[in-house]
This record gives structure tokens, C-alpha cells and sequence, in this order.
């Protein structure tokens, strides 16, 4: 996607030369202010000029305001004959006027007010003046201050042409489209609605996880609607000083009431919109002021002149509730992870630029792809050009779409570590717990492949379950059994090691504790605690873990929460250890194929199992 900028900054215009000229004069000045100096003098101490003086050596002196300038009646061995002493000593010494008077012929003795008034009041005030001028000029480029030309600089504007975004690049997430449709018709034919009489919204917030499309869907409007498109991301707005991120906002909605019927597109407003604070450090401040404009220009302009402000953030829980007030932003619209028949669009869009071969079953790759978002998708198909590239292949076939699925979920083949023999039976034995148990627990999802094979982000092995539809509820047996399964793997290590597990299933563990806390802190799942929700305030409904959890329950209740999630991990862990012991010729069948053959995939599983069902 490209988008032809337009940068309009005026201070760019000014030529590189004229800059290292400007530069450059500060240099030059305080140069020849220090060229004017007399140079060619000896520099006495008070004590020496004292001597001198005594002596009748002076021939003339001429007292200025931080020094004393004199001449020699005979030049000295170096051939001077003027002498400067510093101030130091000078205004101490009260007897100075005196001896002055009487050593100094008649008249050769003055004082002045030094260098003269030129050299010492004009000359550095006029350095200061365009050392300042020049300060001024360079922050002024960087960005300083609130001159318009500067916070005109940053959106971008749509790009006809080619790299037009519409609504056929968009796949999967119909339900979001379907709502921009009537926005679409709004931008292209304002008048119509005008007459209608009919009130279009003034802000659209799309809202969804990342990598949905929320971007994309911003340009296809535009795209479709063919109309400018100012596109900004809410970081853009903050800056360092304060006034410049309010003075963008002024711009643009200045610049886009020129231009309408147009498109604002504030991405990621959720770096620009948070919550206001009472105090705060500078950044809030500037924050809080970029704000407060953003609301006010949104108050000011009327939406039937044909301006849309569009808005994305996957953050919504921490936007300032003024931004989702009427007439701001006050239609959300969802842009969710797509199901699988969205799956398998979106990836019939992204195939379209890459030849694959005939053989190829989208639907069968969107089954397996469960939870991925529109994003993920993309990169999937372009993981499978590249496998099947690196194998010099003509076209993109289904294991490469394989391959490739297995590098994003479980990082890439780390074939080349080299591991001790008996590193390599303990991570068998861990992934064939994990298998077995998988196998054993019902409803959990189906094994696609247990390997031993090292890959990235520091796995021995990995099981790999799919599921075999989108799964949205999940009982509270289901997250059991899958805490059982995650266990399984040191489980396993126990039994055949006599209780000595390994370091290497941090994971499996953080995952299965994660669960379990969830399970009494959201899912009202444990009977000790009963049907309550601790779940903390502002709780980001698409990142994990996305913002603290402010605790407003008392500490024996937090107390309360860690036993009852021990006493469901340590539930989960005796049934995965009883499975285990009734099954430990079914578990060592699987071990010792993994250690011959490294990888086993569903049916192969099924084979070693075949017999042991009983
Ligand atoms: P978001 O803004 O929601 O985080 P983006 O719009 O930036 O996601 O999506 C990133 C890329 O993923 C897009 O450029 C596109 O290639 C792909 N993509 C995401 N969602 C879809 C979709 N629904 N249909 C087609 N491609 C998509
Ligand atoms: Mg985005
Ligand atoms: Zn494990």
C-alpha cells in the first residue's frame, strides 16, 4: 500500500546552502570579536605590574572595567611593549589611585570604560541575536513551536491509482462491511443524504483485535468511496512539546473541511484518547491538551458537510469516555477474528498474488488456522511461498501451507542444536505425556503431531493440537482436561525418572496456572469463591493480561484465590499422574517412536495406540 504524502512544510523549502550560511554566521562573528582583541601584549600579574611601576617602567596605563591596559616605555625581551593585567587584585587595592598619580607621567593615565562600547555591549548582543535567530530557525524545523506549515506535515493522503484499497481486499469480516457500506454511500453522494434529511454519524470507532483489518477497512472506504483520506496515527499527535499535538489536530480538521467530503482516519487512537488524569508529567499534559482539541474539533464541524472521522483502536476499555460520547464517536463497529468461512476468504485473497498448486484445500487450512486473525492469514500464505520457494518449487502446495503453520505457531526448526542423548529420551518422554494424555482426557482437541524436533523460543519438543472446529464456550471440564494435558509433559518426567522432572516446561506450567486462575478469578468456576467475578477494572476484552488488574478484594480473598488455584492444578495433576501410571507401556510405545522417527503425525499415533485402548 502507498500513499503519495503531501508535505507542504514550508521550512523544508529553504535550500541546504542557505542553511550552513546561517550556521555559519554565529561562527564567523565571534570570531572577529576575538580578532579585535589586541593579541600582541604581555600579560602581567598585579604584583609584577606593581614592580614595574615602582620602577618607572610604565609608560602609560589606561584602567578599564575588568582590566588594565598599559604600555612599556621600553619594549621588553620578547618585544612588547603594550601589557594587559587581569581585574584580580585590582579593586582590592585602595592605594592603586595613588601610585598611579605619582608614577604615571602627567596624562598618560585614564580611565576608561574599557574596549569601548562597541566591542563591549553591541558586539555581543548582536552574536546573541543571531545565535537565537538561528536557534529559533533550526527548532522551528524540528518541529517547535505551533507554526501550521509544521503540524500540516504528517497525514498522509489516499493515492489514486493502483495501490487503491476496496472492499475486494477485504475478506472474512462481512458484518463490519456491511455497516461502512452506508458510509461509503454518505462520502460519495452527501447531497442525497442531505435531502433524506437523515443524519450520518460523525465517528466511526472500528474496535477489534490487532491484525484484524481495522486498517485496511479504513482505506477500502476511502478507496470505495474515492474521497481524500487523511490518515494520522494517534501517536502522531504527541509530542514532546507542549500545543504541537493540538495544533495538528487544528490543521487537519481545517485542511479536511477544504477538502470534503473526506476521510479522517486516526489510527491507534488509543495513544492519543486515554483516559484524562487529573496531574500528571508533561506528556500528560500535552496528552490531556491534544485531547480536549481532538473533542473540540469534533464538536465543531457539522458531519453533513460531508467529513467522517473514522478511528481505530483494539484498546476501546481505555479511551476517555468523552470520545465515545454522541455526536463523537459514537458508532462502534466490531471488526472481530474471522470464523472459518471468513478464514478461507481472507485467505483466498492473499493466495490470488502467489501461484499454488491445483491440489490445494483453502477450507482445509482455514480448519486449522482456529483463532487466527486476518494478519496472521497473510503472513501464513506468504510462510508457504516461502517454503516453497526455498525448496524450488513451481508453486505453493499444501505441506508448504503446513510447514509454514508449524513455523508461526512453534517458531522455526532448530535442526542444527545438537543435544545429548539423554536429553533427547526426556524430551521424548515429555512430548509423549503431553500426546498420551491429550489422547486420553475426552473432548480435548486431536494430537496433529508430536515431535521432538527443537524449535525457537526455547521448546524441547511440541504437541500439536487442532481443533477440529472454532471452539467459543469452554466448560469447565474442557479447561480441566487441558490443564491436564499442559502437565502432562512433567508428569510424564516424573514417572519415568522417579520424580526428578526438568527445567523445561516453564510454559506448560505459566500456561496451565494461567488457566486455572481464570477460572476462579473470571469464570466463577470454583466453589470456594463462589459465582463472583474478581476480575480487575479495565480489563482490555482482547489483550491478555493488557492492563493491571486493580485488586479491589481483600487480601484473605487473594489468600483464598491462590489455594483454590493450587487445589486445581494439584486436582489436574493426580488425574494426569493416574493416567499416566495405568498407561506407562502406552507412553513408553510412544517415546521410544519418537526417539527413532522424531515426529509422529496422527496416524501414526493412532497405530501405536491402536491395541493399548483397553
Ligand atoms: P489492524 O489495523 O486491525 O491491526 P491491519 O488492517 O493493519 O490490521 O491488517 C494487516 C494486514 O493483514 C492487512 O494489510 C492485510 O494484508 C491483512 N488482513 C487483515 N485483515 C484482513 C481481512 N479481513 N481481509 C484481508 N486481509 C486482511
Ligand atoms: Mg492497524
Ligand atoms: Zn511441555
Amino acid at each position: 500500500m502507498r500513499f503519495s504524502s503531501s508535505r507542504p512544510d514550508k521550512s523544508r523549502r529553504l535550500q541546504p546552502r542557505w542553511w550552513f550560511l546561517l550556521a555559519l554566521a554565529p561562527v564567523v562573528i565571534v570570531l572577529a570579536y576575538v580578532a579585535m582583541r589586541p593579541t600582541s601584549v604581555r600579560v602581567l600579574s598585579y604584583g609584577q605590574f606593581k614592580k614595574k611601576l615602582v620602577a618607572r617602567q610604565i609608560k602609560s596605563v589606561r584602567v578599564g572595567s575588568s582590566e588594565l591596559l598599559g604600555e612599556l616605555t621600553e619594549p621588553s625581551k620578547d618585544g612588547l611593549r603594550e601589557f594587559r593585567v587581569s581585574r584580580v587584585g585590582l579593586e582590592r587595592d585602595d592605594q592603586l589611585p595613588a601610585l598611579l598619580d605619582q608614577y604615571v607621567p602627567e596624562g598618560a593615565y585614564e580611565a576608561d570604560s574599557g574596549p569601548g562600547v562597541i566591542q563591549n555591549t553591541l558586539l555581543p548582543g548582536a552574536v546573541l541575536a543571531v545565535l537565537l535567530g538561528g536557534l529559533y530557525l533550526v527548532a522551528r524545523r524540528a518541529g517547535f513551536g505551533t507554526a501550521m506549515a509544521f503540524a500540516k506535515s504528517r497525514h498522509k493522503m489516499y493515492g489514486e491509482g493502483p495501490d487503491r484499497v476496496t472492499f475486494d481486499d477485504v475478506a472474512g469480516i462481512d458484518e463490519a462491511v456491511g455497516e461502512l457500506q452506508e458510509v461509503v454511500g454518505f462520502l460519495k453522494t452527501p447531497e442525497k443524504f442531505r435531502k433524506l434529511g437523515g443524519r450520518i454519524p460523525k465517528g466511526i470507532l472500528l474496535v477489534g483485535p490487532p491484525g484484524t483489518g481495522k486498517t485496511l477497512l479504513a482505506k477500502a472506504v476511502a478507496g470505495e468511496a474515492g474521497v481524500p483520506f487523511f490518515s494520522l496515527s494517534g501517536s502522531d499527535f504527541v509530542e514532546m512539546f507542549v500545543g504541537v499535538g493540538a495544533a495538528r489536530v487544528r490543521s487537519l480538521f481545517a485542511q479536511a473541511e477544504e477538502k470534503a467530503p473526506c476521510l479522517i482516519f486516526i489510527d491507534e487512537l488509543d495513544a492519543l484518547g486515554k483516559a484524562r488524569s487529573g496531574g500528571g508529567s508533561g506528556g500528560q499534559d500535552e496528552r490531556d491538551q491534544t485531547l480536549n482539541q481532538l473533542l473540540v474539533a469534533m464538536d465543531g464541524f457539522d458531519s453533513n458537510r460531508g467529513i467522517i472521522v473514522m478511528a481505530a483502536t483494539n484498546r476501546p476499555e481505555t479511551l476517555d469516555s468523552a470520545l465515545v460520547r454522541p455526536g463523537r464517536f459514537d458508532r462502534n463497529v466490531t471488526v472481530d477474528r474471522p470464523d472459518i468461512g471468513g478464514r478461507e476468504q481472507i485467505l483466498r485473497v492473499h493466495v490470488k498474488n502467489v501461484p499454488c498448486s491445483d491440489a490445494i484445500n483453502l477450507r482445509n487450512i482455514a480448519a486449522m488456522t482456529s483463532g487466527f486473525a486476518g494478519a496472521d492469514l497473510a503472513n501464513l500464505v506468504n510462510e508457504a511461498a516461502l517454503m516453497a520457494a526455498r525448496a524450488g518449487k513451481e508453486s505453493v502446495d499444501h505441506l508448504d501451507f503446513e510447514r509454514g503453520f508449524e513455523r508461526i505457531v512453534a517458531g522455526p526448526e532448530k535442526r542444527q542444536r545438537i543435544l545429548r542423548t539423554d536429553e533427547v529420551r526426556r524430551i521424548a518422554v515429555h512430548e509423549a505425556g503431553h500426546a498420551l494424555i491429550a489422547r486420553s482426557l475426552p473432548g480435548l482437541d486431536p494430537v496433529h503431531k508430536v515431535s521432538i524436533v527443537g524449535r525457537g523460543g526455547g521448546l524441547g519438543g511440541f504437541t500439536l493440537s487442532l481443533p477440529e472446529e472454532d471452539r467459543f464456550l469452554h466448560t469447565g471440564t474442557w479447561l480441566k482436561n487441558t490443564i491436564g494435558m499442559l502437565l502432562g509433559g512433567t508428569a510424564a518426567e516424573e514417572l519415568i525418572y522417579d520424580g526428578e522432572i526438568s527445567d523445561g516446561a516453564t510454559s506448560d506450567l505459566q500456561r496451565a496456572t494461567q488457566i486455572a486462575r481464570r477460572m476462579v478469578t473470571d469464570f466463577g468456576m470454583s466453589p470456594a469463591l463462589g459465582r463472583v467475578s474478581y476480575q480487575g477494572e479495565n480489563r482490555s476484552p482482547f489483550i491478555p493480561g493488557g492492563s493491571s488488574v486493580e485488586a479491589s478484594w481483600s487480601e484473605q480473598t487473594a489468600r483464598e484465590i491462590d489455594l483454590e488455584v493450587r487445589r486445581i492444578l494439584d486436582g489436574c495433576l493426580d488425574t494426569t499422574r493416574s493416567i499416566l501410571s495405568r498407561r506407562r507401556a502406552a507412553l513408553e510405545a510412544i517415546t521410544e517412536a519418537l526417539i527413532a522417527r522424531e515426529t509422529l503425525d496422527a496416524a501414526e499415533l493412532n497405530d501405536l495406540l491402536s491395541d493399548d485402548w483397553a
